[in-house]
């Protein structure tokens, strides 16, 4: 489902204010995004410009990312509002439910990549990846050494399917399109998080 044009002109704070479930602060840039991916110990280095063969793929205050709370399996280039969300997302909602569902922590988040200057399917429309703002989540380390994978685990019955599929409903509140293995066959092995204007919550 897709917010009528006019409300998502508006921007972030305005979502937030009409309900829409996607709290603050998607509309936070430059120094002061910087200052809180400090206050939450992010680990990243801010980048002064993305390189891309279409300029009109451009990152908002982006940032090199090599940690939230736990590691990424390899850095990632991203803008300063994803990785506020998505350091937010995995403390309040990645650590517990991974605590309760599953008696472990998650020590390394594994990912496909964050930003990328493509489109939608070879079409025109250029992909929320093209602006750094949003992340294909594959799957998890966890503190005992063992793995969560989006490919294997989201269908086999047990509490990593759970917890995934837990953990998918809850990022609707964060992100504002969740695409998953139900969404297509392109996400048969990822997680999707976006935190662009359209608003799709698919699981
Ligand atoms: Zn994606």
């Amino acid at each position: 489902m897709r917010h009528p044009g006019w409300l998502a002109a508006l921007g972030g704070a305005v979502l937030l204010l009409a309900g829409c479930g996607t709290p603050g602060p998607s509309g936070l840039s430059g120094r002061a995004c910087l200052a809180r991916l400090t206050d939450q110990a992010v680990r990243y280095r801010p980048l002064a410009a993305v390189s891309a063969p279409d300029s009109r793929c451009q990152v908002d205050t982006a940032v090199r990312v090599s940690r939230v709370e736990a590691g990424l399996n390899h850095p990632a280039v991203m803008s300063c509002g994803l990785a506020s969300r998505l350091d937010d997302f995995e403390r309040e909602v990645v650590q517990p439910l991974a605590a309760a569902e599953l008696g472990r922590r998650v020590v390394r988040i594994n990912h496909l990549g964050s930003f990328s200057c493509r489109a939608i399917n070879g079409g025109s429309h250029l992909s929320q990846h093209a602006f750094g703002r949003a992340i294909d989540v594959a799957g998890f380390r966890l503190s005992d050494g063992t793995t969560v994978s989006v490919e294997h685990d989201w269908s086999e019955s047990g509490p990593k399917r759970q917890f995934l599929r837990h953990l998918a409903r809850r990022a609707c509140s964060y992100f504002s399109v969740v695409l998953t293995p139900d969404s297509n066959a392109e996400h048969h092995d990822h997680i999707h998080l976006d935190i662009g204007p359209d608003r799709l919550c698919s699981v």
